[in-house]
């Protein structure tokens, strides 16, 4: 069988990048792969592990990729564009894997050159560790990945490429606008890690009334809040100030939904409380029908249905 992607560069060794080139490598997505990274210490890491070649620079990496996949924070993404612009050949496709997708499109495509493609993508699969060490090849397998072609897209082809490389990855490709997108990732993925680092932060500022029985008695509910919030303060930090307007709309309506349950608690309403409980438990039943439990991600993403 033929690769979807002859040259594949990859800019960003992190968690997500290093585990493309190690997913493209098991399932042959390309002939070759070429890596870049910002950091001496973190290409010299992925020379070590063997992801592929490494550049020194960024154009030296692009040149001559049929695929870029930038995967770095988003708010980088920009002015990464416009250094490796000069250096991409004509009919290359330029992806990444962005958590927000209208900040990604404003900053990088217009340093896309005429002849050269943009389509973004985000593959919803991720753990709450970085860097090259962190990757693994099957972290794509039985998951979504997102791809937001801008409407005037006319060339049919480069998004037949992507999605045939995800899917050689092991993902089922959705394809959707980019502000569709923001707002579905606003309520299931950015406001559920908003909220962990905001409880994580209340219960530690509350160490000293509790006497340490925060951190001694940390089983269940609050244990799983600390992994998440234990997710990378970067990225975090470019996800919240590159998809503000959507996750404040998330977060006014949740914080409406909050002051119902809180004035039910105040009032005595056990009958409001026990309706809303089993909504959730319903509305999680309803998931688990749909084949869309998965225990082991904490990422608010599901894996796509087998029915
Ligand atoms: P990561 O493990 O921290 O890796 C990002 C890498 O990019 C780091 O090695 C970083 O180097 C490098 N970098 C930063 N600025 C750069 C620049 N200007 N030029 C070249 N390299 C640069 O992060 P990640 O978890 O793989 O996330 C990468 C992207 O994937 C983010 O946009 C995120 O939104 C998206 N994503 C993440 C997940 C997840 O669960 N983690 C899931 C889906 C999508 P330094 O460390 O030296 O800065």
């Amino acid at each position: 069988m033929t690769s979807p992607v002859s040259r594949l560069a990859i800019i960003g060794i992190g968690l997500i990048g290093s585990s493309i080139a190690r997913a493209a490598k098991d399932h042959s997505a390309c002939e070759t792969i070429c890596l870049y990274d910002g950091s001496a210490d973190v290409r010299a890491r992925a020379g070590e592990i063997g992801l592929g070649e490494i550049a020194d620079t960024v154009t030296a990496c692009v040149k001559d990729a049929d695929l870029i996949i930038l995967c770095t924070p988003v708010g980088v993404m920009g002015e990464i564009a416009e250094a490796m612009a000069p250096a991409l050949k004509s009919g290359a496709i330029v992806s990444d894997v962005g958590s927000v997708k209208s900040a990604v499109q404003e900053a990088v495509a217009p340093h896309i050159p005429e002849g050269v493609h943009f389509i973004a993508g985000h593959p919803i699969a991720g753990t709450e560790k970085s860097g090259p060490d962190a990757g693994f090849a099957s972290l794509f397998e039985g998951r979504w990945c997102i791809i937001t072609p801008p409407d005037e897209h006319e060339d049919e082809a480069s998004v037949q490429t992507l999605t045939k490389f995800w899917e050689a990855l092991g993902s089922t490709v959705e394809v959707m606008s980019v502000s569709r997108h923001d707002r579905v990732l606003a309520i299931t993925s950015h406001l559920p890690h908003l909220i962990a680092f905001n409880i994580v932060g209340t219960a530690h500022d509350l160490e000293s009334v509790t006497e340490g029985e925060v951190v001694k008695f940390s089983a269940g509910g609050f244990r799983d809040f600390t992994r998440i919030a234990a997710s990378d303060p970067v990225m975090w930090r470019d996800v919240f100030l590159n998809n503000k307007e959507a996750v404040l709309e998330m977060l006014g309506r949740f914080n409406e939904d909050l002051s119902a349950l809180q004035r039910a608690i105040r009032w005595g309403d056990g009958e409001q409380l026990r309706s809303f409980f089993d909504r959730s438990r319903g509305i999680r039943k309803s998931i688990i029908d749909a084949g869309q439990d998965t225990a082991d991600d904490d990422f608010g993403r599901g894996k796509p249905s087998s029915k």
